[in-house]
């Protein structure tokens, strides 16, 4: 298991399920995965929680976040899922505390957790497929990518500046 790996899944998933237009609905992309989304008061800190018992599994996502950081905890958790992270055999309920804005975020950097790390990577491709993002870069007529365009592109992809920011410099276009 690696971030490349998480990478390839994420936009093998994107392909599959045929995911052409911006934003990517990644609630949908959850139910086609047999998970389905709840929305729940989880308690101050918690972003979202993975709940996992034997074959069945499905996401909770703190209601009280902003739509933005809704999506990426539920791409983060599609990760976890489909990346067939194993916290724990049976049941299990997996927390997300939203340390996770980025995958370079606090717990990335510091490397510790690599389960954490992938699932971010996951999420940013998930939300921000490569393909797509080329496109949407393509169409604002291929000069350099100035402030505005990160907003706009942001806007389009429904994820945080700094999360597109990230994802395009690691795609090489800023
Ligand atoms: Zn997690």
């Amino acid at each position: 298991m690696s971030v490349r790996y998480a990478r390839t899944q994420a936009e093998k998933l994107v392909d599959r399920l045929g995911m052409s237009s911006v934003p990517v609905d990644v609630e949908k992309i959850a139910e086609q995965l047999g998970l389905p989304v709840m929305y729940a008061d989880l308690g101050a800190g918690v972003s979202g929680l993975l709940i996992s018992d034997g074959a069945e599994a499905h996401i909770c996502v703190q209601e009280r976040d902003a739509p933005v950081r809704q999506r990426f905890t539920i791409a983060h958790e599609i990760g976890h899922h489909h990346l067939r992270h194993q916290f724990e055999p049976g049941h299990h309920v997996h927390v997300d505390r939203g340390h996770y804005v980025s995958e370079r975020g606090p717990r990335a950097s510091d490397g510790a957790d690599p389960k954490e790390v992938e699932a971010n990577r996951f999420a940013a491709c998930l939300l921000m497929p490569m393909r797509l993002v080329r496109e949407k870069v393509a169409e604002l007529g291929g000069g350099p990518l100035l402030d505005h365009h990160v907003s706009h592109l942001a806007g389009a992809f429904r994820v945080s500046e700094q999360a597109m920011t990230i994802r395009l410099s690691s795609l090489g276009l800023l």
